[in-house]
């Protein structure tokens, strides 16, 4: 069955529908800065407002510079899945890298972050349409099934994660296709609707004293006397501490981290309303899901349950939605035929890093704070590490993370422009094919 593409869909997330939360953050006059502020944050989506909300809360000045508007970024764009995030090398190719322990201490970790952002949620009463679903994981290979159980006990004999096992043959009970062989719910994952979680985010910041700049990138950053200048066009800031925030838009003065980084478009399309049994039909629980595929689609129910938003890679330079939407209106409709006349009624992209270990990094380089790098599971893990990294900020031993232990390494002669991306594409839909 063949999709009937769409080509009238507003290219814009999904999530901003609502326009009071597209103007929900309180932009500070960047004309009112203070001369010098305790810790200026560039990036003002998760990881920044995070950050921002510890150091505020301890009394100290801070001070965020968005390039764009806040929350621009990929944080608005998510598909709003939240699990634990465990890497995807596995239990045993961390294992072959790093060793057993700092292997399970971060497994143990990611579980701690996903909790840690669910009961912030619930104490600081965020409305987020915060829902714990359960993930699904379909095989999308035959040989793949064996792989998922094993990895599942693996994570079990570490941490307390529950996961279920689905065969083919009650595979329709998690999802409406016959396109997976079998596959594993995750009953303790959840979603978020990610503008809202970011409105949550920017009304704590504001209220506790942070000032959010928009529309302000940062060009330039130098240290002097053991501060550092943080220059934006038409202005400067002294600040005492800086942390970058950047993930998939590092860049400008940024150099040394961007080169440590391999950023990556993703897309999401949102189809227009269904009927809610439709809906249910092509997931019955309303979980989020994904499969197993090297190029991988992520796909969730909207919050009210009448839309599937339905995520994947996106192609060329730039935000092309005429290239990403027919791919993943095709990729949907392979999964779930019974939606192939779905008109799309929203398309957008967004920027993700991956790092060359496919761990998430925090630190300090050349002076300055960072926390980047999520490979696309950020969610949970931007918010976690700008809490940790505030932490670290403020010389709190609770900054401490097994996360500090893995080196931010690049490549030789890499500087942060992914030439090889391409060819690497190319190469997973080789493997896709063929179930490697
Ligand atoms: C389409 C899509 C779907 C995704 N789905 C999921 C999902 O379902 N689950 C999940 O866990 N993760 C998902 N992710 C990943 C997740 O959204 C990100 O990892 C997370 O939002 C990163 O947050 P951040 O604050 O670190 O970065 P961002 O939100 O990207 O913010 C970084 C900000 O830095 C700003 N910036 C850059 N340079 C400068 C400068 N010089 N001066 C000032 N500002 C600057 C940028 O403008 C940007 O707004 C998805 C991402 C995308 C794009």
């Amino acid at each position: 069955m063949l999709a009937k593409h769409s080509s009238t869909y507003a290219n814009a997330p999904y999530w901003l529908a609502d326009k009071t939360l597209a103007s929900a953050a309180k932009p500070f006059d960047r004309a009112q800065l203070p001369a010098s502020v305790d810790v200026a944050i560039v990036g003002g989506g998760f990881t920044g407002l995070s950050a921002a909300i510890t150091l505020v809360r301890a009394g100290l000045s801070v001070a965020v510079f968005e390039a764009g508007e806040l929350g621009s970024g990929a944080s608005t764009r998510t598909g709003g899945m939240l699990g634990p995030s465990f890497s995807k090398l596995g239990v045993n190719g961390l294992e072959r890298q790093y060793g057993r322990d700092q292997v399970h201490a971060s497994i143990r970790e990611s579980l701690v972050a996903f909790d840690w952002l669910v009961n912030f949620i619930r104490e600081e009463q965020i409305d987020c349409d915060l829902k714990i679903c359960g993930r699904f994981r379909g095989a999308s290979h035959p040989d793949h099934y064996a792989g998922l159980v094993e990895q599942a006990e693996e994570i079990s004999k570490i941490v307390d994660f529950p996961a279920v096992e689905v065969s083919r043959e009650r595979q329709r009970e998690e999802a409406g296709t016959d396109a997976y062989y079998g596959g594993i719910v995750y009953p303790t994952d959840g979603v978020v609707q990610p503008a809202k979680l970011f409105r949550g985010l920017c009304e704590i910041a504001t209220r506790e004293g942070a000032m959010l700049v928009e529309k302000c990138p940062v060009t330039a950053v130098d240290r002097v006397n053991g501060r550092f200048d943080v220059g934006f066009a038409g202005g400067k800031v002294s600040a005492g501490h800086v942390i970058v925030a950047t993930n998939g838009y590092t860049g400008g003065p940024f150099g040394k981290f961007k080169r440590r980084l391999i950023p990556i478009r993703s897309a999401m399309i949102a189809t227009e309303e269904l009927p809610e049994d439709l809906v249910r039909d092509v997931t019955p629980n309303l979980r989020c899901h994904g499969g197993t595929e090297r190029l991988v689609a992520y796909y969730r129910p909207s919050p009210d349950g009448r839309r599937i938003m339905f995520g994947g890679r996106a192609f060329g330079r730039g935000d092309q939605p005429r290239l990403y939407v027919p791919y993943l209106q095709d990729f949907m409709t392979r999964l779930f035929p019974q939606i192939a006349s779905a008109k799309i009624d929203y398309a957008w992209s967004g920027m993700i890093a991956y790092t060359f270990d496919h761990v998430p990094h925090i630190g300090e380089l050349d002076g300055m704070h960072y926390a980047l790098g999520y490979c696309g599971s950020g969610v949970g893990r931007s918010n976690y590490f700008g809490r940790k990294i505030a932490q670290k900020v403020l010389g709190l031993a609770e900054g401490k993370t097994i996360f500090d232990e893995f080196p931010f390494n690049s490549r030789p002669f890499y500087t942060g422009k992914p030439w090889f991306l391409p060819a690497i594409m190319k190469w997973h839909e080789f493997a896709d094919r063929r179930g490697w």
